[in-house]
């Protein structure tokens, strides 16, 4: 006889509150790749693995690529899409006006870092093919949060392609283009997509690389607990 078990997912988005980095990475850094003090990001990130009560959280080596993995507990090469179905290890996504992209599925979640190059290379597409294909999945729940938007995110005359219907004068909609792209997966049910309204580039209580130049990261994390 089957007994089935109902995971618990939890999922959030850090913003740049309750860590202890100084100056542009004011304080809650995450990133290890902005020149921040690596001691201070080494603590941000246990004080945020403490807060959620995980044995482990898992940054990836981010590329702006399409690239998706699944972490099995060992060394992960460099990526923007990370998939799990292992417990009380937290995935993140590291962000400053890019998007922050959680997936939770019935025995899976994913984290995907998805800027104008993950958009344009489809990437939530591959996360969702592989958590399929790996874990018999096909309802989702998607959850982005903040992000750059509107007139905040200008691509001037850049030559997106296919994705030019998405382009707003000198903008690029982020947000039309990943609904279309949830819109045309057919073959999956989405019980929930929430995407934020909050731009990183307005809000100054996230880090945005386009407003600061030099800053930090926040991120987005899911787990299942
Ligand atoms: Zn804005």
């Amino acid at each position: 006889m089957f007994i089935l078990g109902y995971l618990v997912i939890k999922f959030g988005f850090t913003n740049r509150f309750g860590g202890v980095s100084a100056g542009a990475y004011e304080s809650l850094n995450l990133g290890e790749h902005v020149g921040d003090d690596l001691e201070k990001v080494r603590q941000n990130r246990d004080i945020l693995r403490q807060n959620l009560g995980v044995k482990k959280l898992v940054f990836m080596e981010q590329i702006h690529s399409d690239k998706v993995e699944i972490f099995k507990d060992e060394n992960l090469p460099p990526c923007d899409g990370i998939i799990t179905n292992l417990k009380d290890v937290a995935i993140c996504v590291m962000v400053a006006d890019c998007m922050p992209i959680l997936v939770a599925g019935k025995n899976s979640v994913a984290a995907v870092h998805a800027g104008r190059a993950g958009i344009t290379k489809k990437i939530l597409t591959k996360t969702l093919n592989l958590m399929a294909k790996e874990f018999s999945e096909f309802e989702f729940e998607i959850y982005v949060g903040p992000f750059i938007q509107g007139s905040c995110y200008e691509v001037n005359g850049l030559d997106l392609g296919e994705f030019n219907i998405y382009k707003n004068g000198k903008n690029f909609d982020m947000k039309k283009a990943l609904e279309a792209e949830i819109k045309a997966l057919k073959n999956y049910k989405f019980n929930k997509i929430e995407i934020s309204n909050t731009c990183t580039h307005c809000n100054s209580e996230y880090f945005s690389y386009r407003r600061d130049g030099t800053t930090g990261r926040f991120c987005g994390y899911i787990y299942i607990s």
